[in-house]
């Protein structure tokens, strides 16, 4: 058969001082799964056509027309573009599959527009997929969890389609893998709360690691894992079994608490550990994974601080992701202890993140239960700048004053001087930079929104949950993002279908 896959990483770019970003940041992230799912597809002999979207073309081109089967892999806020590929390959009789972080969080919005909907994902049930073993609206799932994902060779020619340029590796370019899968943490927010944390076969990761010293070397890995937190010793293991002076770069995702011992820290800059994103998220919550113990609050500060300082000095970039506007966030006091910890680490790159309502996650349920998501609200606003829910200690305008406040106080020229001056290191200077553009591209959206919500009173009253009408402004957006889709969407497939809650 004919098989077609698609990662989809991002909206049309509609704009194009959004197109630089896209080429250097978007495009790397490539999921490994649809990689592994062409890898599969391949093995079992059917003719295979991969390809990324990220944000770049016309995505109605990406694969040819004439399909069998359609995999696609998709974000939330890119949901409107998989629901309209969906509906084109269909014109065409091909069976329609989506997986990945939307297909989790939203399945029942999914299966309006594609016949299958995986869960969770292996080379068996592909081919139960490819022998049509299953009836159409259904949702699915592997009988087992993953145990056995394609090698770095095998996906090769994917990763030269996804995360090179024009077939080249360029310096943007990193290569994911996965050591685990799940999380032993169960933050309400997050779409990995309820997996049970699970290794992958270490032999496996050896091959690949040995694999990219010998024909990319230099080359950047990611790890696309959750979080490593539990799994770092037996991974720094096998990263030291690579020669030193043959160890790729590499990027992760971790906790605080795992990353306190000075031992472990001196083994990350042996492996070369070069980026690490760590979730704070709320000064007033998650101390666990933090590894604050009981501290709240600003008091809380100054030992993230601290530990984060210690992580610098073996860690060349460090990321601190928060989201604010969760329910224990209320007052001045989240902004200000973000604000001081931004001034007291340069060194770190704060990701302040707007909550967003994923489904099959507590805060989902809660949120849905007290009336406080916008149920009207298309899913391509499930993405910054935008607020799909009521917060439950401020009033949306003032949210979003101090959502302003955080971010322009992060880009700030004072704070971009500070980070320039923390490192000698070019590559961390030239990120920083970028992203202190990009958010300042940013930020005029979001004083754009508070604009409309001070002219416009439906505006207001939507985002205040008095109407389910959704605002002309938004409207707009949504049409100037799907550009030629919009004809393939109607207002109501743009509407979701939200779960239910119990
Ligand atoms: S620690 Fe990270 S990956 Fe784990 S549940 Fe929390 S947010 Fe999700």
């Amino acid at each position: 058969m004919r098989v077609g896959i698609i990662d989809l990483l991002s909206m049309p770019a509609s704009h194009w001082v959004e197109v630089p970003y896209r080429f250097l940041m978007t495009k790397q992230y490539a999921s490994l799964m649809p990689q592994a799912i062409a890898v599969w597809c391949r093995q079992l002999v059917h003719e295979v056509f991969y390809a990324t979207y990220y944000g770049y073309g016309d995505p109605t081109e990406a694969l040819p027309p004439d399909l069998d089967v359609l995999f696609v892999s998709s974000f939330t806020h890119v949901s409107p573009l998989a629901y309209a590929l969906a509906k084109l390959y269909a014109k065409a009789n091909t069976l329609t599959v989506i997986g990945g972080p939307h297909a989790k969080a939203f399945p029942d919005d999914c299966l309006r527009f594609f016949d299958l909907v995986v869960k969770e994902c292996d080379k068996e049930l592909v081919a139960d997929i490819l022998a049509h073993s299953f009836d159409k609206k259904t949702l699915i799932s592997s009988s087992h969890p993953l145990q056995d994902i394609p090698t770095v060779e095998e996906r090769m020619p994917y990763l030269r389609q996804s995360v090179f340029l024009r077939g080249r590796r360029y310096p943007a370019t990193t290569i994911p893998l996965l050591a685990s899968t799940g999380c032993p943490y169960s933050c309400d927010f997050c779409i990995d709360w309820n997996s049970a944390y699970r290794p992958l076969p270490t032999d496996q990761l050896e091959t690949d690691l040995r694999y990219i010293a010998k024909h990319l070397p230099g080359v950047r890995i990611t790890f696309h894992d959750p979080n490593l937190a539990t799994g770092w010793d037996t991974v720094l293991a096998v990263l030291e079994k690579i020669p030193s002076g043959s160890r790729s770069p590499c990027i992760v995702e971790s906790s605080l608490a795992s990353l306190k011992k000075e031992e472990r820290l001196r083994r990350l800059r042996d492996t070369r550990c070069s980026f690490i994103g760590v979730g704070i998220e709320s000064w007033r919550g998650y101390s666990g994974k933090a590894g604050a113990g009981s501290l709240q609050g600003a008091a809380k500060v100054p030992r993230v601080v601290e530990e984060f300082r210690l992580l610098s000095e073996y860690v060349p970039y460090l990321q601190a992701n928060f989201v604010f506007g969760l329910d224990m966030d209320e007052g001045e006091e989240p902004v200000e202890a973000t604000k001081e910890f931004m001034s007291q680490t340069p060194f770190v790159w704060p990701a302040v993140n707007i909550p967003q309502p994923f489904g099959n996650t507590p805060l989902f349920t809660q949120w849905r239960k007290e009336g406080r998501l916008l149920k009207t609200m298309p899913f391509y606003f499930y993405q910054m700048p935008y607020l799909v829910s009521l917060p439950k200690h401020y009033d949306p305008m003032e949210y979003y004053e101090k959502v302003i406040e955080l971010q322009a106080h992060a880009t700030s020229g004072e704070m971009l001087r500070k980070r320039l001056a923390s490192t000698r290191r070019w590559d961390v200077r030239a990120l920083n930079i970028i992203r202190t553009l990009n958010i300042r591209n940013i930020l005029p959206f979001f004083r754009k929104r508070l604009e409309d919500w001070r002219r416009d009173p439906q505006f207001l009253a939507f985002h205040r949950g008095e109407t389910d009408v959704l605002p002309a402004a938004h409207e707009r957006i949504l049409q100037r993002s799907l550009g030629n889709l919009s004809t393939l969407l109607s207002r109501s497939d743009l509407t979701p279908l939200l779960p239910a809650c119990g």
